[in-house]
């Protein structure tokens, strides 16, 4: 088994919205991590982000201030997939694209150590199928960490068909040592949390669609009814309409029941560019 006190430096592929919180907790707890994307101006924006994200941290009272610059150091940006050589355990959060995942997966894995986990992110493409992309698929697992990821604690450890058990125990204890809240999920579609909270959203939508009541109403009688932080549709609007309606494709397909086509006003609201708060509006309106 992997001792996972030998795991010194972790290699992120990818330093976007996941990308560089996961970088962000494995430096925190004293890993080295080399952070790896295409170009050197998005790993400035992630370095970036890391340093507004520790600062929160330290007004918060969970960082000391002294503590900021150790940390950062830890993160060595890297546009050069080389580098990653050095990596004892690797996390894949490139987008969910099969061709880029395939691409990125297959040069990592000619270049680490043969005993090195490594490690996806995706929120629904299948790990199995990814595994199977690689030659080390016993040593390949599914972390699936939640945005944004200094804060939320879970992280579902999925296990691929392949999986040993060996990478699965290794790979739930990582995450502890992270101190996230590791849950072990076989390889379905959706997993366990996008299979319960998808259909939930989508339900939302259907409602507001059938004018059982509006988005706003939607939200709360979920929020101060069922004591949910936030809405089933400020949510969907948080994660992306377009992103939702992606993994209701993952599900319909994934599962073949018709209960989880995407809902027609969901795919509407993609097709105008209404993609919730990265386009200024989606179920609510973020322009002002
Ligand atoms: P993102 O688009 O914000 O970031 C992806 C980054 O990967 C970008 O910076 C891009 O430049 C970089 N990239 C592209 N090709 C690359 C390559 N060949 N090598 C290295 N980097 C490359 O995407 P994201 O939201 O961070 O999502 C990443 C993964 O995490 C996806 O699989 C997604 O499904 C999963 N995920 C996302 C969320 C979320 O809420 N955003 C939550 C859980 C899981």
């Amino acid at each position: 088994m992997t001792n996972i006190d030998s795991i010194k430096t972790v290699a992120v592929l990818g330093a976007g919205t996941m990308g560089n919180g996961i970088a962000h907790v494995f430096a925190r707890e004293g890993f080295k991590v080399i952070l790896r994307d295409v170009e050197q101006r998005f790993l400035e924006r992630a370095v970036e982000t890391i340093g507004k994200n520790l600062d929160r941290e330290i007004k918060k009272g969970k960082l000391a201030e002294s503590e900021k610059g150790i940390v950062v150091k830890r993160v060595q940006p890297v546009t050069e997939m080389s580098a990653i050589a050095a990596a004892d355990f690797v996390v894949e959060a490139v987008p969910e694209k099969i061709e880029i995942k395939r691409a990125v997966l297959m040069e990592a894995d000619g270049i680490l150590r043969p005993e090195v986990i490594l490690a996806s992110n995706t929120s629904s493409i299948s790990m199995t199928t990814l595994a199977a992309l690689t030659k080390r698929p016993d040593r390949f697992v599914g972390m699936h960490f939640m945005n944004p990821v200094p804060v939320m604690a879970l992280v579902e450890v999925i296990r691929a068909l392949q999986t040993s058990d060996a990478t699965f125990e290794a790979t739930m204890k990582l995450a502890e040592k992270l101190e996230k809240r590791p849950v072990a999920v076989n390889d379905a579609p959706g997993f366990v949390s996008n299979r319960v909270l998808m259909p939930l959203i989508n339900e939302a939508a259907y409602c507001v669609m059938e004018g059982v009541a509006t988005a706003e109403a939607v939200d709360a009688v979920m929020k101060t009814g069922m004591n949910h932080p936030m809405g089933p549709l400020e949510l969907a609007d948080f994660i992306g309409l377009d992103v939702c309606v992606d993994i209701m494709h993952v599900l319909h397909e994934g599962l073949g029941d018709p209960k989880y086509r995407a809902c027609p006003l969901l795919k509407k609201y993609v097709a105008a560019g209404w993609l919730g708060r990265k386009s200024g509006r989606g179920f609510h309106n973020y322009s002002q």
